[in-house]
């Protein structure tokens, strides 16, 4: 047995799974404050509790990986300034390690997820592979050659923050016209607040979608659904924009598959997918776009726990 754990600023997932990557056990909790000593506890105790759950004792799981939202050091274990969790600098690995007796190893969320839908989901059978997942940023990864491609910082992948409009507008990390700022579910409710207050969409106007936080991919989906074609503009500009960004992935990185994942494909699925698979075809190098396949993401959540836990395992067996 081996168990993936999901560590998010919201929430956290601990699942045990068995070798052929089926849930045994699982537990979920909303994840606490109280710094690293009081986060770190509530994570041992909802590992425990999936044990439980498994009715398995730590004797019997050969590995955990955790899936840490935010930067890490994963060679010393390290959790390093998650922007959205309450732990700063702390040795995450070496704190689990002593409380339960499992190897453990860290690893970027983007990175476990998509390396998830390499062993177990959408990404199946293929070796060379870009991961996209929009959401509230647009977070990305890459396999080369069956491999995992971390780069020196383990950083690599970040899709989000290509640039594709030069004069656009600002980004969380600073710079302006990136993919995330333009493409990812927050850009698209920034432009459906405005859309909404000059009475340009009638569904999000009754559904008083005034506020960026309630624009959830699902309010989106249901606009498109009621045919509201002020929404589908701007839903088809967002996708637009993710077609130059993976076009730009096709022509680095000479892929096989585009896996993408994230609450607005697994919502608006085609209807983003689409727009943005036909422009990455026509700003791509022919030849290269040529078979390259655009595929949702299969996993959903378990993606991140699953290849969490598959990494930590490879990480055991190859030391
Ligand atoms: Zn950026």
């Amino acid at each position: 047995m081996r168990i993936g754990f999901d560590l998010g600023g919201t929430k956290m997932l601990a699942v045990v799974l068995d070798g052929r990557n089926h849930i045994q056990g699982k537990k979920k909790a909303r994840t606490l404050g109280g710094g690293n000593e009081a986060v770190a506890a509530q994570i041992a105790e909802v590992i425990r509790g999936a044990m439980q759950d498994a009715d398995i004792t730590a004797g019997a799981v050969t590995a955990l990986g955790v899936a840490v939202a935010g930067p890490i050091n994963a060679e010393k274990g390290m959790i390093l300034e998650p922007p959205n969790l309450d732990m700063r600098n702390f040795s995450l690995a070496e704190y689990l390690q002593g409380e339960l007796g499992i190897p453990v190893f860290l690893e970027n969320d983007v990175n476990a997820g998509l390396w998830g839908e390499y062993v177990a989901g959408a990404a199946r059978g293929y070796r060379h592979v870009i991961g996209i997942f929009p959401g509230t940023g647009i977070g990305g990864g890459l396999i080369l050659d069956g491999v995992l491609y971390r780069g020196k910082l383990g950083a690599a992948g970040e899709i989000g923050h290509i640039t594709v409009q030069p004069d656009g507008r600002r980004c969380g990390c600073g710079n302006f016209g990136c993919l995330e700022a333009v493409a990812s579910r927050t850009a698209i409710a920034r432009d459906l607040v405005l859309l909404a207050a000059n009475g340009q969409s009638p569904v999000l106007a009754e559904a008083g979608a005034t506020d960026i936080r309630l624009i959830k991919s699902g309010l989106i989906a249901r606009a498109l659904d009621a045919g509201d074609s002020g929404v589908a503009e701007v839903v088809e500009q967002a996708a637009g924009f993710l077609g130059i960004g993976m076009a730009a992935m096709v022509n680095t990185f000479d892929p096989e598959l585009i896996v993408v994942g994230g609450g607005l494909v697994e919502k608006l699925g085609d209807r983003y997918l689409k727009p943005a698979e036909s422009m990455m075809r026509r700003r791509a190098m022919r030849r290269l776009v040529a078979d390259v396949i655009v595929s949702a993401a299969a996993l959903g959540d378990e993606a991140t726990v699953i290849g969490a836990a598959d990494l930590a395992e490879r990480a055991v067996k190859s030391r």
